[in-house]
């Protein structure tokens, strides 16, 4: 990205220190509590662009509705007579100390946003208005020593080109929204704040972190074709993502996409889709404080399933558990989660809650063109007793006379590599299977998805990865029985060939990557697809697959 430096430098919040007397502390509070209820309001009503700012938001709403920390700031101001102020940074101050000595990364990330609900309180206390981000003129890019949640949330994305920062990693904040809105970001350049004068031409190359001051003719020049380049792909990918996928040789692939939410943009993303191949029911349970009602989630299913009629929506049942744990639902504490209570197995061990859910679906069914699937299936047992309790389930609700269907296909999702061995017998009792890749690899290479220190063992390219999912089509296939694969395996460019030459006709892709996967399916034939499906079979390591997918993909299916 080429453009011109904006260079924002945060206004410090410095909070007034006075002690009050007993007659002014009521006042105090009065004033500390109507700040956070603006703040609050404030919040409520800025709608995040994306999912990931919409949950940064419920974040900083539920510290200013948090009670321990309401009543510590009571304390301060009541008790210690502190004016608002002075108590709502002793407190907050505390937090923060506390999460700065921990050495979990997660605690650690959570810094960026109490400092930033703290400083919102602090400026609403004073009185002093909001960021100024908000009223760029002209498109930019930012520099800055550290961008907070808010401050994100407040700029206007087609006003910045691109973002630098001192502080913040991959993981921060500022990277994550960043990517959500597709703005190229480099962060962790040291002191970059002082040494950018305002105006400045930058070049930010975000793919390798590198930023260019004043860069000479030949650097602008490179990066002036590299950004047309980019600008045709995707101008390529819009033309694509509003067609039907085809093979170069006019074989049909079914894209869908996966869902994490009904809200309007993901819905409207699912419109050039052929359909949901994975609706991750868990946002119900995530987004609230209580388990979500039956009525809840008829609401939510009957909003999809007729938004996307006559597609198929594919709701997996919940997968809580591991990673997606339940403020509200306490689970005991397990040494290996991963391998534990989650998904199926919890819905077996709370099965009114399994109960609601199925029942809400089929009640849904009623609107549109539903099928359930089963996550963390690992046998045959398994899918027996599931498809029991949805049996059960709709003979209860046609004695109570209310409307419903349960002739809706179910499947599986086959994430546990037993299921692949025993693909045949699994494929004898459901309509359909759905690959989940994403947890597949894990358990196949024993590596956590979610350990950074793992991600060299977690290899989506291993060849075992490619000869299990050979293993799952040839047992569907046999009984005609369709498989699809949900996991991100199916949203990579370079494995698309590959997953279509094992024979695999359906894929569900993350909504941003419709486009780009529709234009890679067109790039080649079955023929050859087969032929490097068949190549990587007999491969024995991970890099020589990517060497190989190198070397026979054209530049732009590896860039
Ligand atoms: C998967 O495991 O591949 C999958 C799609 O499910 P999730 O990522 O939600 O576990
Ligand atoms: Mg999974």
């Amino acid at each position: 990205m080429v453009g011109t430096a904006y260079v924002y430098k945060k206004h410090t919040c410095i909070a007034d220190h006075i002690t009050v007397g007993d007659a002014e502390t009521a006042h105090q509070m009065t004033l500390y509590e109507a700040a956070s209820r603006k703040v609050q309001s404030e919040l409520q009503h800025l709608e995040g662009e994306t999912d990931e700012q919409a949950e940064i938001l419920q974040t900083h709403i539920s510290f200013l509705t948090d009670e321990e920390l309401a009543e510590e700031i009571r304390t301060e101001i009541l008790k210690n007579s502190k004016c608002a102020q002075w108590a709502v940074e002793s407190v907050y101050g505390q937090v923060i100390e506390t999460l700065e000595a921990s050495s979990d990364p997660v605690f650690k990330e959570r810094i960026a946003d109490i400092t930033d609900v703290r400083n919102q309180l602090l400026m609403e206390l004073r009185g002093e208005s909001s960021t100024g981000l908000e009223a760029l003129s002209r498109p930019v890019i930012l520099v800055a020593e550290e961008l907070l949640p808010s401050d994100t949330i407040a700029m206007d994305p087609s006003k910045i080109l691109g973002i630098v920062t001192e502080r913040g990693g991959v993981t921060a904040h500022m990277a994550v929204i960043a990517k959500s809105m597709a703005i190229p970001a480099v962060a962790g350049i040291p002191r970059i704040a002082d040494a950018v004068a305002p105006g400045t031409e930058l070049v930010l190359d975000g793919q390798t972190g590198i930023v260019y001051s004043e860069p000479d003719p030949a650097i602008l020049d490179e990066y002036e074709k590299k950004i047309q380049k980019y600008s045709r792909k995707r101008q390529i990918e819009k033309e694509y993502l509003a067609k039907p996928a085809c093979t170069s040789d006019g074989v049909r692939i079914e894209t869908k996409v996966n869902l994490g939410s009904t809200d309007e943009r993901e819905l409207a993303a699912a419109a050039c889709s052929d359909g949901v191949g994975l609706f991750r029911s868990e946002f119900l349970y995530m987004n609230t404080d209580h388990l979500p009602t039956e009525e809840e989630q008829f609401t939510a299913y009957k909003a999809a399933l007729e938004a996307l009629a006559p597609r198929p929506v594919t709701l997996r049942t919940m997968d809580i558990g591991a990673d997606k744990q339940l403020p509200y639902l306490s689970l005991p504490h397990e040494e290996n989660p991963a391998l534990g209570m989650r998904a199926l197995r919890l819905c077996f061990e709370k099965r009114e809650v399994f109960r609601t859910q199925l029942r809400a679906a089929c009640r849904a069914a009623v609107y549109g063109n539903l099928q359930v699937m089963f996550p963390m299936v690992s046998s045959v047992t398994d899918v027996i007793r599931a498809r029991q309790v949805l049996a059960e389930v709709a003979r209860e609700l046609s004695d109570e006379g209310l409307p419903f269907r349960a002739d809706f296909p179910v499947g599986v999702m086959v994430e546990v590599p037993s299921l692949a061995l025993m693909a045949h017998q699994i494929a004898g009792q459901v309509d359909f299977a759905s690959i989940g890749t994403n947890d597949l690899i894990q358990y196949l290479l024993a590596a956590d998805r979610d350990n950074p220190e793992m991600a060299a063992y977690y290899q989506s390219f291993h060849p075992a990865v490619f000869r299990a999912i050979h293993m799952i089509i040839g047992g569907f296939s046999a009984q005609g029985k369709p498989v699809s694969v949900c996991g991100e395996l199916g949203s990579d460019p370079q494995s698309v060939p590959i997953l279509l030459g094992l024979g695999l006709r359906t894929l569900s892709v993350s909504p941003a990557r419709l486009g780009e996967i529709k234009y890679r399916i067109a790039g080649m034939g079955m023929a050859q697809m087969e032929q490097m499906a068949q190549a990587v079979l007999a491969m024995s390591s991970q890099e020589e697959v990517t060497a190989y997918l190198e070397q026979n993909l054209s530049p732009s299916d590896t860039d």
